[in-house]
């Protein structure tokens, strides 16, 4: 059996299902998590979606109000972890997951652990929202104008707006046939890749007179700490996108960007051509993908910044 076929043999069989992705959600992990969840209310699953966490940015996206933030019930017949890499990010509630009867993991990510008992991860698909799609055809799901939104807003969000590595004439054809079914690509871009909260504004012009160059200007490295998101009374993903700025300036092959959590510094870290950041990542016990990728860090942000320096310098030409 193909591991579509058991996934949906899996699905069929449950009478009760949990959908979860990372903490820190991204556009792809709400987007994806969502056009699934779709699908399994259609066909009669009592399932619900747990996100404890997330920008207010995504209450644009449909039946967002339908989100959990915690589950309703200790054991579930089916766990679908969706646009994960590691049982770690699913933070504290890795215990839906791991408390399920059957699990399941869709994804996306070269450095995917495997963690499920089927695990669908398709690693050239720049998206895991274009994962999704091609579940969705596969097993005939109705594609509708909610669902084709929610998938539009992970594959958009995850690549950048169609500029990054893995975009294909697939990502496109896919774009196009959303495009027909009515889906509002411009308005999903726009609310989504450029529009600024005033508090990420705000907290990203803090990060941006902090920026250091290093290595000849081939790394750029800002931070931001808990003081900083206080004085912005900055909310959930503010911080979204700010390790961009830095791996757009010219010269620059990796941008670092460290933000402050409870235990410690979440690093995001993005390169533009050579530096595989999610081999860097992974020395830490992190992952992602080659040009972007994360990993949460204890220490001092210098004291961080010389560890991952000390890892990028020894790929950079
Ligand atoms: P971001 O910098 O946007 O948080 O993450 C970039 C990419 O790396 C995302 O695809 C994300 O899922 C992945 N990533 C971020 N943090 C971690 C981590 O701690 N572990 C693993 N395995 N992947 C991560
Ligand atoms: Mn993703």
């Amino acid at each position: 059996m193909s591991t579509l076929d058991e996934i949906l043999k899996k699905i069929e069989q449950a009478k009760n299902i949990v959908i979860l992705t990372h903490e820190n959600p991204d556009g792809d992990a709400m987007g994806s998590s969502l056009a699934l969840y779709q699908a399994l209310v259609k066909m009669d699953k009592d399932v619900e979606l747990i996100v404890p966490k997330y920008s207010r940015v995504f209450t644009c996206l449909p039946k967002i109000e339908e989100v959990k933030q915690e589950g309703s019930k200790s054991e579930y017949d089916l766990a679908i972890a969706v646009d994960t890499a590691s049982i770690k990010q699913l933070d504290g509630w890795s215990k839906y997951f791991e408390d399920a009867k059957s699990r399941i993991v869709i994804d996306h990510h070269s450095s995917n652990a495997m963690f499920g008992d089927v695990n669908y991860v398709d690693m050239s698909s720049p998206a895991c929202a274009q994962v999704m799609y091609v579940l969705f055809r596969y097993y005939e799901w109705e594609i509708n104008h909610d669902v084709g939104t929610c998938l539009m807003a992970g594959i958009i969000t995850d690549t950048g707006g169609f500029q990054y590595a893995g975009v294909s004439k697939e990502t496109f054809e896919i774009a196009s046939s959303l495009l027909v079914e009515g889906v509002d690509i411009a308005k999903i871009y726009k609310k989504l890749l450029s529009t600024n909260t005033r508090s990420s504004f705000e907290l990203r012009k803090i990060a941006l007179d902090r920026m250091e160059f290093l290595e000849d200007g081939k790394i750029a490295y800002t931070y931001i700490n808990k003081k900083d998101e206080k004085k912005v009374k900055a909310e959930t993903g503010d911080h979204e996108g700010i390790v961009n700025e830095g791996r757009n300036i010219e010269g620059v092959e990796v941008s670092i960007f460290l933000h402050e959590i409870d235990d410690g510094y979440k690093v995001s870290l993005r390169s533009n051509e050579y530096v595989n950041v999610s081999d860097v990542c992974l020395m830490f016990g992190g992952g992602g993908h080659f040009r972007a990728a994360g990993v949460t860090m204890q220490g001092t942000p210098k004291q961080i910044r010389e560890k991952l320096v000390g890892e990028i310098k020894r790929q950079l030409k």
